[in-house]
């Protein structure tokens, strides 16, 4: 006998039991509907258990990095930073056959200085600017210890204010912009901010820019300073980080912690994005003494205005 067991009388009785058991059950479900909602106080909704998505648990930024990962850095940044030659459009030539005209006799009578005019912005978009806000409400962590007066600091509220200073920025300068992630309540979030800035469509080249504060290892940390990140192996990205960098440390004077990538254990968003990507840490938020200056609104004027500064710089140049 290959399938099923000897029909034994106590298999006969359990298989006959069974029988009656559901017949009894089906006849009072068809009448009552079904018994345990008779019984239990009120209808629950069922409990739907998600299992987080593996991509969003990759590293999101300087504060996820293991122990040992192996990270490149380079805090010399004037030794990376190739600033592109403006092509002058070459004088007109003049043929030999032209003669020169003399200089007339009479000397003009010099026009009075010009008024002083207030700068004329022109409208550049050499690029999309896919500004990224790293984080959301519902991302676990990424946020400092207890502060003095009893707050937090919440780093998706910090590179929001940062993201949206900048918008405001470049739309002085008309320089094209997408918010990846308006959005407040959301989690990691790290497929979808490379789904859209990927697919968004675009005329022109896009550039992704995610904006963040560190956190060192421990509760409080002593590490301090700005470092931005780029695709390792990419000359595009460390040329657009040691952009960011440089303009970040000019203008806070902070500890200059280099442009930095890392073989392995990539960012997600810099290793996923089909476009040049860079990703500025701008202090850190459990450091009792920076966490205050992140907080600052003059600070954060300051870091709003490099990044404007480092985006206005490739605009004019290109990458
Ligand atoms: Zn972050």
């Amino acid at each position: 006998m290959v399938n099923g067991s000897l029909p034994t009388p106590i298999n006969r009785f359990t298989f006959m039991f069974d029988r009656i058991t559901n017949f009894i059950r089906t006849f009072f479900e068809i009448i009552f509907g079904d018994l345990r909602k008779l019984f239990s106080p009120k209808e629950r909704d069922p409990i739907v258990i998600v299992e987080p998505d593996p991509e969003d648990l990759e590293p999101q930024d300087g504060g996820d990095i293991p122990k040992d990962t192996i990270v490149t850095v380079n805090t010399k940044l004037e030794e990376v930073v190739v600033m592109p030659q403006e092509v002058e459009p070459p004088p007109p030539e003049i043929p030999s056959t032209t003669i020169p005209t003399p200089k007339p006799e009479i000397t003009p009578i010099p026009e009075p200085a010009p008024e002083p005019k207030p700068e004329v912005v022109t409208p550049r978009h050499r690029f999309l600017w896919c500004l990224d806000n790293g984080h959301g409400k519902l991302t676990a962590g990424k946020r400092s210890p207890k502060l003095k007066n009893d707050t937090r600091f919440f780093e998706y509220q910090f590179n929001r204010i940062i993201v949206k200073g900048i918008i405001k920025e470049l739309k002085k300068h008309g320089v094209k912009y997408y918010n990846v992630v308006p959005e407040v309540s959301v989690d990691n979030f790290l497929k979808g901010r490379v789904l859209r800035a990927n697919n968004v469509p675009s005329p022109i080249p896009k550039i992704f820019l995610s904006i963040h504060a560190n956190a060192g290892p421990g509760t409080w940390t002593s590490a301090k300073g700005l470092e931005t990140w780029f695709f390792h192996g990419s000359r595009t990205g460390r040329k657009l980080a040691a952009v960011f960098q440089q303009q970040l440390v000019n203008e806070l004077g902070w500890t200059n912690r280099g442009i930095k990538s890392q073989a392995t254990k990539q960012f997600y968003v810099l290793r996923r994005t089909n476009m040049p990507a860079v990703l500025t840490e701008n202090g850190f938020y459990n450091n009792r003494k920076e966490v205050y200056s992140l907080l600052d609104k003059e600070i954060q004027k300051k870091i709003i205005k490099a990044h404007v500064d480092a985006i206005l710089f490739f605009e004019k140049h290109g990458i």
